[in-house]
């Protein structure tokens, strides 16, 4: 099958604008872009877009679809049985794609649901985004997310974690370098696992060809990861000069995460958000806002991902991320780059998606009215009026 989508804005995802541009898709694949009256073909079906805007499909680099987005989501997960939580991940997965996420990489899972619903999805018995999962994130005893991770200590038993969560089908082995806000009594500048239990996990990982992320937000974890070898900093509270040159030089990208913190800090205690979550918050937020602009400042890649699940973070509502992304200084064009081209390049799969391009796969959305000048118009579901996932229309059929 062949479609033709006419006339509309072409947001490229490399910013790259097209007015009136035409993108025709064969099968799953992309395989024009370009001005309008740019050979249609004669069998195509004709979705005319008069003066919507045509965008890749976005991808959340950061994700936990276990987990219920409730104001204490670990408290609800660790209580509920693991059927209830996989069957709420598979509405998640629904509520995620519908809201413009054609892809995810979730990073921690619990009871290898992560791994199911992606299966799930693959095979057609449920709709969601396509996933990169982690299994269990991998942490020290007692450390950030001990309640669902595995807890493994010294580099032998970080090794063996590692090839656990291979075995078991993770595409990206994910490792707790510091303390955390979510857990109580552990700090989120604290250093956890340490540098030499971090390479060998991250050399396991490697050698299976798997890439690695971190949940790092003290500046020690940060600097103890980049030097084990990691492939992404996840949250990055307090990254310093030192840790964005070291990421700007080895292309190392950065996941604000911005969602997760401004969602616990607008919501509060009086909504029902544990205490200490909403304190280490506070204290740590005015850090995180630095940590951007730094690293904006020394030119380190930074991609969109929300911690989905957290507090308040609700799966489907992933690009609020990219209105906290231009309040913090990008271009609308920029923010939707890092949800897009950069996003796709964290996941190891820019070959395939993240940009509209000849070739690559079609995850493709489109959105009313023009989110350039209003980037906020994303957030709005009734504003897409179509998804497409992989050459299948999954909305506006
Ligand atoms: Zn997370």
């Amino acid at each position: 099958m062949k479609i033709a989508f006419v006339d509309g804005t072409i947001i490229t995802g490399d910013r790259k604008v097209i007015e009136h541009g035409t993108v025709i898709v064969e099968g799953n694949r992309i395989t024009k872009v370009g001005e309008n009256g740019s050979m249609i073909p004669s069998d195509a079906r004709m979705i005319p877009l008069e003066g919507r805007t045509l965008l890749p499909g976005f991808i959340d680099c950061h994700v936990h679809l276990c987990t219920d987005g409730s104001p204490d989501p670990l408290r609800v997960m660790l209580s509920e049985p693991q059927t209830i939580t996989a069957l709420k991940a598979a509405n998640f997965a629904k509520q995620t794609l519908m809201g413009g996420i054609t892809t995810v990489r979730d990073l921690g899972g619990k009871d290898g649901i992560d791994l199911g619903i992606k299966q799930a999805i693959q095979s057609g018995l449920i709709q969601g985004p396509r996933m990169l999962v982690s299994a269990q994130m991998i942490c020290m005893t007692g450390g950030h997310g001990w309640q669902f991770g595995r807890e493994a200590n010294g580099p032998d038993e970080v090794r063996k974690a590692a090839r656990e969560q291979i075995k078991k089908g993770a595409d990206i082995v994910k490792f707790m370098a510091t303390g955390g806000v979510l857990t109580p009594s552990v700090e989120p500048g604290s250093e956890q696992l340490t540098e030499e239990e971090l390479r060998a996990g991250i050399e396991e990982a490697h050698k299976a060809g798997k890439k690695t992320a971190t949940h790092a937000m003290g500046t020690k974890g940060i600097l103890n990861a980049l030097r084990a070898g990691i492939d992404s900093i996840e949250h990055g509270v307090y990254l310093n000069e030192e840790a964005a040159a070291m990421m700007a030089e080895r292309h190392i990208p950065f996941i604000p995460t911005l969602s997760a913190l401004f969602n616990i800090e607008i919501k509060g205690i009086e909504s029902g958000i544990p205490p200490f979550a909403v304190e280490k918050t506070i204290k740590v937020k005015p850090h995180h806002l630095q940590s951007i602009r730094i690293a904006k400042e020394k030119g380190v890649i930074i991609a969109m991902g929300t911690d989905a699940g957290t507090p308040f973070n609700l799966h489907g509502e992933n690009l609020g991320e990219l209105k906290l992304l231009v309040g913090q200084g990008f271009t609308p064009l920029e923010a939707i780059e890092s949800g897009t081209r950069i996003a796709a390049g964290v996941l190891g799969l820019d070959h395939e998606l993240g940009t509209i391009e000849e070739g690559k796969l079609a995850d493709l959305i489109v959105v009313e009215g023009n989110p350039l000048e209003d980037i906020g118009v994303l957030l709005d579901k009734k504003a897409i009026t179509l998804i497409m996932q992989d050459g299948k229309l999954v909305k506006g059929a």
